[in-house]
Protein backbone atom coordinates (compact mmCIF):
# COMPACT_ATOMS: atom_id res chain seq x y z
CA UNK A 1 0.00 0.00 0.00
CA UNK A 2 2.83 2.27 0.76
CA UNK A 3 4.99 1.48 -2.04
CA UNK A 4 1.75 2.29 -4.18
CA UNK A 5 1.36 5.71 -2.52
CA UNK A 6 4.84 6.67 -2.67
CA UNK A 7 4.74 5.46 -7.05
CA UNK A 8 1.46 7.32 -7.14
CA UNK A 9 2.76 10.61 -5.66
CA UNK A 10 6.10 10.18 -7.85
CA UNK A 11 3.97 10.00 -10.60
CA UNK A 12 1.71 13.03 -9.34
CA UNK A 13 4.48 15.47 -8.13
CA UNK A 14 7.96 14.70 -9.51
CA UNK A 15 10.44 16.92 -8.58
CA UNK A 16 13.42 18.28 -10.23
CA UNK A 17 17.18 19.54 -10.11
CA UNK A 18 17.98 21.48 -13.18
CA UNK A 19 21.91 20.89 -13.32
CA UNK A 20 24.20 22.44 -16.09
CA UNK A 21 27.19 20.08 -16.68
CA UNK A 22 28.90 22.53 -19.15
CA UNK A 23 26.17 24.27 -21.09
CA UNK A 24 26.16 27.54 -23.11
CA UNK A 25 23.54 28.92 -21.14
CA UNK A 26 20.95 28.87 -23.65
CA UNK A 27 19.54 25.64 -23.01
CA UNK A 28 19.90 26.45 -18.73
CA UNK A 29 16.82 29.71 -20.58
CA UNK A 30 14.70 27.47 -22.10
CA UNK A 31 14.62 25.12 -19.40
CA UNK A 32 13.57 28.37 -16.95
CA UNK A 33 10.96 29.57 -19.29
CA UNK A 34 9.50 25.80 -19.01
CA UNK A 35 9.52 26.38 -15.49
CA UNK A 36 7.63 29.88 -15.58
CA UNK A 37 4.53 31.04 -16.14
CA UNK A 38 4.25 30.73 -19.92
CA UNK A 39 4.71 27.00 -20.01
CA UNK A 40 4.08 26.49 -16.95
CA UNK A 41 5.42 22.72 -16.10
CA UNK A 42 3.81 23.12 -12.46
CA UNK A 43 0.63 22.48 -13.69
CA UNK A 44 1.85 18.67 -14.17
CA UNK A 45 2.93 18.94 -10.21
CA UNK A 46 6.79 19.05 -11.26
CA UNK A 47 8.64 21.31 -8.67
CA UNK A 48 12.10 22.79 -8.65
CA UNK A 49 14.44 21.71 -5.75
CA UNK A 50 17.77 23.41 -5.02
CA UNK A 51 19.06 19.53 -3.43
CA UNK A 52 19.53 16.44 -5.18
CA UNK A 53 18.63 14.69 -2.27
CA UNK A 54 15.38 16.14 -2.67
CA UNK A 55 14.88 14.71 -6.27
CA UNK A 56 13.27 12.36 -8.52
CA UNK A 57 14.53 13.86 -11.94
CA UNK A 58 17.43 15.77 -12.88
CA UNK A 59 17.26 17.64 -15.98
CA UNK A 60 20.81 17.95 -17.42
CA UNK A 61 22.03 20.56 -19.82
CA UNK A 62 25.25 21.10 -21.54
CA UNK A 63 27.67 17.86 -22.52
CA UNK A 64 29.82 16.63 -19.65
CA UNK A 65 33.24 18.55 -18.90
CA UNK A 66 35.95 16.82 -17.35
CA UNK A 67 35.72 19.32 -14.42
CA UNK A 68 32.28 18.37 -13.53
CA UNK A 69 32.44 14.43 -14.30
CA UNK A 70 32.98 13.57 -10.54
CA UNK A 71 30.14 15.83 -9.53
CA UNK A 72 27.79 14.90 -12.27
CA UNK A 73 28.46 11.02 -10.51
CA UNK A 74 28.33 12.75 -6.95
CA UNK A 75 24.73 14.26 -7.61
CA UNK A 76 23.45 11.52 -9.13
CA UNK A 77 24.53 9.02 -6.10
CA UNK A 78 22.78 12.00 -3.76
CA UNK A 79 19.39 11.61 -5.77
CA UNK A 80 17.19 9.23 -3.80
CA UNK A 81 15.89 6.04 -5.67
CA UNK A 82 13.94 4.98 -8.38
CA UNK A 83 15.95 8.57 -9.87
CA UNK A 84 15.38 9.58 -13.32
CA UNK A 85 17.54 11.69 -15.76
CA UNK A 86 16.01 13.89 -19.00
CA UNK A 87 19.17 14.84 -21.34
CA UNK A 88 17.53 18.68 -22.40
CA UNK A 89 19.53 19.81 -25.81
CA UNK A 90 22.00 18.75 -28.57
CA UNK A 91 24.93 19.01 -25.73
CA UNK A 92 23.79 16.78 -23.49
CA UNK A 93 22.95 13.81 -25.97
CA UNK A 94 26.18 13.86 -27.56
CA UNK A 95 28.44 16.67 -26.70
CA UNK A 96 27.18 18.68 -29.84
CA UNK A 97 29.44 21.77 -31.35
CA UNK A 98 31.82 21.02 -28.35
CA UNK A 99 32.11 17.08 -29.03
CA UNK A 100 35.82 16.84 -29.59
CA UNK A 101 37.13 19.23 -27.20
CA UNK A 102 39.64 18.43 -25.19
CA UNK A 103 38.20 19.38 -21.79
CA UNK A 104 34.50 17.61 -22.88
CA UNK A 105 33.92 13.79 -22.71
CA UNK A 106 30.65 14.13 -24.62
CA UNK A 107 26.90 13.19 -23.82
CA UNK A 108 25.54 13.20 -20.30
CA UNK A 109 25.09 9.06 -20.94
CA UNK A 110 29.07 8.55 -20.89
CA UNK A 111 28.57 8.94 -17.21
CA UNK A 112 25.14 8.63 -15.94
CA UNK A 113 22.06 7.04 -17.19
CA UNK A 114 19.70 8.60 -19.32
CA UNK A 115 15.93 8.10 -19.14
CA UNK A 116 14.51 10.88 -22.24
CA UNK A 117 16.70 12.75 -24.51
CA UNK A 118 14.77 16.45 -25.69
CA UNK A 119 16.82 17.46 -28.67
CA UNK A 120 17.73 20.75 -29.93
CA UNK A 121 20.06 23.52 -29.61
CA UNK A 122 18.62 24.62 -27.71
CA UNK A 123 15.86 22.62 -26.39
CA UNK A 124 12.65 24.57 -26.88
CA UNK A 125 10.31 24.88 -23.85
CA UNK A 126 7.86 22.17 -25.29
CA UNK A 127 10.28 20.15 -26.46
CA UNK A 128 10.92 20.13 -22.76
CA UNK A 129 7.52 19.72 -21.56
CA UNK A 130 6.91 17.10 -24.08
CA UNK A 131 10.38 15.09 -22.38
CA UNK A 132 8.94 15.33 -18.85
CA UNK A 133 5.32 14.15 -19.98
CA UNK A 134 7.19 11.42 -22.02
CA UNK A 135 8.76 10.66 -18.41
CA UNK A 136 5.79 10.13 -16.61
CA UNK A 137 4.05 8.09 -18.84
CA UNK A 138 7.36 5.67 -18.46
CA UNK A 139 6.94 6.37 -14.72
S1 LIG B 1 22.58 22.34 -27.13
FE1 LIG B 1 23.08 24.33 -28.04
S2 LIG B 1 22.02 25.81 -26.73
FE2 LIG B 1 22.12 23.88 -25.56
S3 LIG B 1 23.98 24.06 -24.33
FE3 LIG B 1 24.55 23.05 -26.27
S4 LIG B 1 25.24 24.72 -27.60
FE4 LIG B 1 24.11 25.64 -25.92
Amino acid sequence: MLKKLTRWSRIKSPWILHLNSGACNACDIEVVAALTPRFDVERFGVLLKATPRHADVIIATGPVTRQLKDRIIRIYEQTPDPKFVVAVGACAMSGCVYRGAYNVMGGLDQVIPVDVYVPGCPARPDAILDGVVKLLGKL
